[in-house]
């Protein structure tokens, strides 16, 4: 399938970063490094969708026609305008696809209008999906006993479209010399007159350990492919994620550090670390008998499930739904964050999961 702009050419290399090309149009590109690895799924599962979905509600109200379809296209186009700044790659992608829709696409106009309302529920929606496969398969503090590619074929069973997507990829020239993007060797794209290609290139060479430094990329139309290629380097890479002990959010272990809070601002403008780092009743799973009930507890409740998702194995009255599971899952995460904050003690937070 053809590309069409807006899109991104991505490059990944040895470190924990993104390299992104945006191309806005034919004349425009920037660069940017994005990272860590894991910070844009975990931004995205927690960007708040509400008021951008409430604005487009509007549009379904208007009887779409030619006098009113720029009126329309302004709902829109505000409605993306809320997610500028607040996320690294989102709102970049889903302007992208409000263009493409209404400039590229072959459909009528009561179509275009359909499609960006269904689009933006399916974003909002997608943010559970990707909240599930963070906890699923990289959140080591649940379902413990499993190794991580165990847990990514759980996930995908439980999961089936997940495993449906494919990627384009492509083949460039790129300043990568031992592993690591040269960032001070981009050309300019911006304006390539003031740049000396033929040296830029001879440079390239030089750095590399290769006759050509030739890197695959990926080109990135939407914000889906975008979403799945970094869950897939982490899965790859095998970058943890983890609850903070605190305010229950998942985050991204960049590196080998123990770290059991995150840097939210918690409270008063101070961070769940500053803050967590003083208070004596949250703890870590290690340290907590509570937690490590209600990981067992979990894990329990998980592998019922799994048996009756496998094929092989009859439904007898000890499994669950998928339906009974998730909804488990939705009130014990509930549960938990309460106990963490304080709010109900642990024998509370055990009584509330448990289940027979
Ligand atoms: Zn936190």
């Amino acid at each position: 399938m053809e590309i069409t702009y807006p899109f991104a050419k991505v490059f990944t290399d040895s470190t924990n970063k993104l390299n992104v090309f945006f191309l806005h149009d034919t004349q425009h590109t920037t660069f940017e490094q994005i990272g860590d690895i894991g910070n844009g799924i975990v931004d995205f599962c927690e960007l708040d969708f509400t008021e951008v979905l409430e604005k487009i509600k509007s549009s379904s109200t208007i009887t779409v026609s030619e006098q009113n379809f720029e009126d329309i296209k302004n709902i829109f186009w505000n409605a993306v305008d809320l997610l500028k700044g607040k996320h690294s790659y989102a709102h970049f992608f889903l302007n992208s696809e409000i263009l493409r829709t209404f400039y590229a696409s072959q459909k009528t106009k009561v179509e275009m209008v359909d499609y960006l309302v269904f689009l933006f529920h399916y974003y909002a929606n997608l943010q559970k999906t990707y909240s599930d496969a963070l906890e699923m398969c990289l959140n080591k503090e649940v379902l413990a006993e499993y190794t991580l590619a165990e847990r990514y074929m759980m996930f995908c069973n439980l999961t089936p479209n997940f495993t449906h997507h494919m990627l384009r990829s492509m083949y460039g020239i790129a300043p990568i010399s031992y592993g690591k993007f040269d960032t001070s060797k981009l050309i300019a794209f911006d304006d390539p007159k003031d740049v000396d290609t033929r040296k830029v290139l001879q440079n390239i060479h030089r750095d590399s350990n290769y006759e050509v430094s030739m890197w695959q990329y990926f080109s990135i139309q939407s914000l889906e492919e975008m979403l799945y290629l970094e869950f897939m380097e982490m899965i790859k890479r095998g970058i943890l994620a983890k609850r903070c002990a605190l305010c229950d959010k998942l985050f991204v272990l960049a590196d080998k550090r123990k770290r059991d809070y995150c840097d939210r601002i918690y409270k008063n403008n101070r961070t769940c670390k500053q803050v967590g780092a003083k208070m004596k009743f949250n703890k870590s799973v290690e340290e907590d008998k509570f937690l490590q009930e209600f990981q067992r507890i979990y894990n329990r409740m998980y592998s019922r499930f799994y048996r009756f998702e496998d094929l092989e194995y009859n439904e007898t009255e000890n499994s669950l739904t998928k339906e009974d599971f998730k909804a488990w899952v939705v009130a014990a995460s509930k549960a938990r964050q309460d106990y963490k904050a304080g709010e109900i003690s642990g024998d509370e937070m055990i009584a509330l999961i448990q289940r027979n």
